[in-house]
Order: structure tokens, then C-alpha cells, then sequence
């Protein structure tokens, strides 16, 4: 054998059984695994050099004895993609999305399904039960699926049809309360406890912990390829984990991982761990705030993102809390519109369309950034936790779509029917705006951010000469305007555009990464329409100045 369970409250030791949830000495339901580091950490390293990339890769140390590859889907060592356009609208370079969207089910829970079934299979049970907000009831249907075994899924009302519908696909039971999560939690357990059957406990649940480490192993290993080796050790740690919790369970795993890598020599650290909540159900987080030892529970949550409902995260808190505040992190809260609006952030700018849970990690992100908790120069890995099932109406509002309607359906649309239809796609002329910016990466940036608001036509310069020549011959409705550029500064810009009668009222945004002086604030006063700091600019900000100076 090689590893054991050890109690977190006595420190009795026992070996594993699935479903024996509770420590034999004192009753505890907190007790995770254990195993040989000392030989782990010396042999594993050369091991896995020939291994797949999955979540099998490090399965020494997970608590399964004998992973059975048939059942697995190709879960985990999902990407970790760096989000350089995200970092250069917060000016924070340093950036990585663990994109756990590319999970078989496209949430990270499919880590906990693949390694608890495979235990539960091996244990032979067939049959268990889950209370649900959606997406631990779709992963835990399809491996059950696989392995043979039942699931019954409890899940609230609340859990949008489409997720429920494919619990119901696999060939699971929904069973649809109507009630709180908390609530929905206890009815499972009265129905697993009635029929005795194997009960998912959370992030009690030693194989659902063990599942979340490999977040962690796979971090350290891909950030090394990125960055390199860490400062003493083989394996690099980033300053940050960030991510969105219900019950906490990721993170209480993600910090297991490290501290296993720790304890191996292959890291030297930990990160800060940042985990982030609906503002509407944040128990853990108003905890913390108020410095309590133990959790007030939320008994209502308001909040429409379900997945984040967990009111009463009881024991999870205290460890999480211990977890936060020895690695110098911060639990962070963000509203549901934060939510959806870094959703669509996200989205525009980095290609990556992720569910409102997901979304609320970003938004708490932002927040942290900008409060200066999580630093400029740090590095941080935020877990882009699930994907959006279709993407709802609330959150793309009116006007996301043209419609182009044929008078007949069956008649080939002639020529002249088609450029008519094509005038209800668009008119012919947008408005025209000129970014005269000397670095490519900054272009693109606003480029894109232009883009993905709204039609423009683009013209760019990549000196403040050569912008000067644009101007002119185009008469752009709206400069964008870098001050400190090669052959001709923006001073020199604006001065030159502001002597003609033909250019002297283009409205001027100036976008620049230099703190600029009072003397500097001051010749640019009355000159310009509007002033922005690169870095600090999100694109809501930046817009609104776009479309006002636009009308
Ligand atoms: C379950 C889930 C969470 C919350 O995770 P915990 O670590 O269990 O608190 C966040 N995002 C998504 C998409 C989830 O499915
Ligand atoms: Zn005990």
C-alpha cells in the first residue's frame, strides 16, 4: 500500500475504503491522503518523462490503485494559455488562463468524476448520489456512464435547463428540488442515507481533493515551460491562484498540490491563493473580512450565478481560511454584472467564452489588481473553471445580432435582393478613427477593443509623422494618440493638428503609459478631448469616451 488516510483532526491513521467517510477513532469527516513523498519525489520525476499528458500523469499520487485507462475520457493537463491581452489592459504581463473549459464535460470538475469513479469502480460500487449545481451532476453522468454506474442527481431549480437536460442524457436521474443548495444537499443525503448508497461529500471527499491537486502539478509543470525552472527549485510557482469557489474544493486541492511538490523538493513555495465569490452568496469571504474563526452562513443566496450557491461552506471554510492567510492571499467578492461584464471581457479579447461562474473569478482578478493586492509583476494563474453553456440573453443585451430577411423563400435571390439585403447588415460608412502608436502590441490592443464594440474603420500610424500625414489626408472622426513616439512626438501631433482650420476639431483621446507631470497634464489641457492611462484602462472606460466623442 502506499498511502494511507490520515484524520486532520486526530491524526489517526487508516487505510482507504471509499465508503468509509469518517475517521475510525474520533468520527471526523476531514481526513485526507498521504503518501511516500520522500520516495515519490525522487523517483517520479524521471517516471513521468515518458508518460501521456492527462491527469494519470502523476497517478502515484492519487488514490487510485489500479487507474483504469477505459475509463477515462482524456481528463486533465488541459492548456494553460497566456492572456496577453488581457495583461496589457490591466498591466499586468504575467498572466495565465488554466483553461479547465477543455476538460471532456468543459468544467473542472471532470478532475473529481474521473479519479472518484475510477476509485468507486475499483471498490465496486455501482450506483451513488450527487447533489448538484449543475456541473459535477454532467461530469459525474458521463464517467458513470462508462464505469457502469448509476447516478442519482439531485440538483436545484435553479441549474439552467440545458445543464439538466444533458445530466438526463447520460442516463442519470435528475432529481429537480425546489429550494436552496444547501437544502438540495440535505435531501440527497437523506435519500443516499434511506437506501444506503455511496453520497459525493464535497470537498470532504478524499478522491475529489486528491483530483484537484493535479491542477497544481500541471501548473508548475507547464509554467516552467513557459517561464523556466523556479529560483532553487526544478518546477516554478506562480505568485497567484485565483479562482472562483462554492464549496472551496478546488483551491483546498490546488494547495494540497503544492504543498505535495513542497514536501518532494520540486517547489519552494506556494502561491497566495485568491479564491473569489458572488457577492450575493460569500459567506466565506464576509468571514473573512470580519476576521471569524468560523463561517456565517448566507441562508438565501442571491446571486443568478447557481453554480456559485454553496450558503453554508461549513469546516471548508477554516481550512481554506488557514490556506489564504499563510500564503498571504485574499478571498475577494465581486456582483453578478462584474460577473457577466468580465464574461464578455474575456470573451472579446481573449477568444475565450466561459461561463458566468468562470466569469466571477476574472471580475475578482480585476478587482485585485486594481486595489494592488496581486501586483504588476507577479504572476498569475487564474483557473478558467467551466464553459458557457449558451450564452444567455441577459448577458449579451439588445442589438447582438442583424437580421436580413428575404420577402420569398424560395425564389434565388437576384442580384439586385442581395446587395439590398446587405444594406441591412450595415451602412456604408462607419465612423473613422486613427491610433498613431508606436508599439504593435499597444495597435492591437486598441484595435481590438475598437473591434469588438462596435463598427469602425481602423487607420493606424506607427509615428507620430507618419500619423500627422494620416490625419490629414483622412480626416479621421477620432485620434488615438500615444505621446512619446520616434520622428515626432504627440505634443508635436496635436500642436501641428490644431494650426490647421481642416484638422483643429478632431476630438483627440491621448492614451499613454507614462505617468504624465502637472506640467506635462497642463500643455495637454484644452488640447485634448480625453486622457487615458495605458494599463489601467479596461475597455468600458476607454469606450464610453469613444462613443461620446463620437456622436
Ligand atoms: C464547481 C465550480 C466552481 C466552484 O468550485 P469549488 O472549488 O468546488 O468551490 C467554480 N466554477 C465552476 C465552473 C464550477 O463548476
Ligand atoms: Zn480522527
Amino acid at each position: 500500500m502506499t498511502f494511507i488516510i490520515k484524520c486532520l483532526d486526530c491524526g489517526h491513521n487508516a487505510p482507504y475504503f471509499p465508503t468509509s467517510t469518517t475517521c475510525p477513532k474520533c468520527g471526523s469527516q476531514w481526513r485526507e491522503a498521504e503518501y511516500d513523498y520522500e520516495l515519490f519525489g525522487k523517483t517520479l520525476p524521471d517516471k513521468v518523462k515518458t508518460r501521456q499528458f492527462d491527469l494519470w500523469r502523476y497517478r502515484e499520487l492519487l488514490p487510485v490503485r489500479n487507474p483504469n485507462t477505459s475509463l477515462s475520457l482524456g481528463e486533465g493537463y488541459t492548456p494553460l494559455i497566456r492572456a496577453g491581452n488581457l495583461g496589457l489592459m490591466l498591466g499586468c504581463p504575467n498572466i495565465f488562463i488554466k483553461d479547465e473549459r477543455q476538460g471532456p464535460t468543459a468544467s473542472f470538475k471532470d478532475r473529481q468524476a474521473a479519479v472518484t469513479i475510477a476509485a468507486l469502480k475499483e471498490a465496486g460500487i455501482t450506483e451513488m448520489v450527487a447533489a448538484s449545481t449543475g456541473n459535477v451532476a454532467i461530469s459525474y453522468s458521463a464517467y458513470a456512464s462508462r464505469a457502469g454506474m448509476k447516478l442519482w442527481a439531485f440538483v436545484t431549480s435553479l441549474v439552467p435547463a440545458v445543464k439538466m437536460r444533458e445530466i438526463a442524457l447520460y442516463g442519470s436521474q435528475v432529481i429537480k428540488i425546489t429550494g436552496s443548495y444547501d437544502q438540495c444537499k440535505q435531501v440527497a443525503a437523506e435519500f443516499a442515507r434511506q437506501r444506503k448508497l455511496y453520497l459525493d461529500m464535497g470537498a470532504r471527499t478524499i478522491t475529489s481533493i486528491e483530483a484537484m491537486k493535479t491542477i497544481a502539478f500541471e501548473i508548475a509543470d507547464q509554467l516552467t515551460d513557459i517561464l523556466g525552472s523556479g529560483e532553487n527549485t526544478r518546477l516554478r510557482t506562480p505568485d497567484w491562484y485565483v479562482q472562483a469557489i462554492s464549496g472551496g474544493m478546488g483551491p483546498l486541492g490546488v494547495h494540497k498540490g503544492f504543498r505535495e511538490m513542497q514536501q518532494m523538493g520540486w517547489v519552494d513555495r506556494t502561491p497566495a491563493f485568491a479564491p473569489i465569490q458572488a457577492d450575493g452568496c460569500a459567506p466565506m469571504v464576509y468571514s473573512w473580512k470580519k476576521g471569524l474563526a468560523k463561517a456565517e452562513p448566507v441562508a438565501s443566496p442571491k446571486t443568478h450565478i447557481e453554480t456559485l450557491a454553496t450558503g453554508d461552506p461549513g469546516r471548508a471554510y477554516e481550512f481554506l481560511k488557514g490556506h489564504v492567510d499563510s500564503t498571504g492571499g485574499a478571498f475577494e467578492s465581486v456582483t453578478d454584472e462584474e460577473a457577466f461584464r468580465a464574461m464578455h471581457v474575456l470573451a472579446k479579447m481573449e477568444g475565450i467564452s466561459a461561463e458566468p461562474a468562470a466569469g466571477a473569478a476574472f471580475a475578482g482578478l480585476f478587482k485585485l489588481i486594481r486595489a494592488g493586492v496581486i501586483k504588476p509583476s507577479e504572476t498569475v494563474v487564474i483557473n478558467c473553471t467551466g464553459h458557457t453553456m449558451p450564452a444567455e440573453q441577459r448577458i449579451l443585451g439588445e442589438n447582438w445580432a442583424r437580421d436580413v430577411k428575404f420577402p420569398s423563400l424560395t425564389q434565388a435571390p437576384q442580384e439586385e435582393g442581395l446587395l439590398s439585403a446587405l444594406t441591412q447588415v450595415a451602412p456604408e460608412r462607419f465612423p473613422k478613427v486613427a491610433i498613431v502608436e508606436d508599439t504593435l502590441e499597444a495597435r492591437r490592443l486598441i484595435r481590438r477593443i475598437l473591434q469588438s464594440q462596435g463598427n469602425f474603420t481602423i487607420l493606424e500610424a506607427e509615428n507620430g509623422r507618419a500619423g500627422l500625414d494620416l490625419i490629414q489626408r483622412e480626416l479621421p472622426d477620432l485620434v488615438v494618440l500615444d505621446l512619446m513616439m520616434p520622428e515626432m512626438d504627440g505634443y508635436s501631433v496635436i500642436e501641428a493638428l490644431r494650426a490647421h482650420p481642416e484638422t483643429a476639431t478632431i476630438p483627440i483621446i491621448v492614451a499613454t503609459a507614462k505617468e504624465l507631470t502637472a506640467d506635462e497634464k497642463n500643455r495637454l489641457s484644452g488640447h485634448i478631448q480625453a486622457l487615458l492611462q495605458k494599463g489601467d484602462f479596461l475597455n468600458d472606460e476607454f469606450l464610453e469616451e469613444v462613443r461620446s466623442l463620437l456622436k
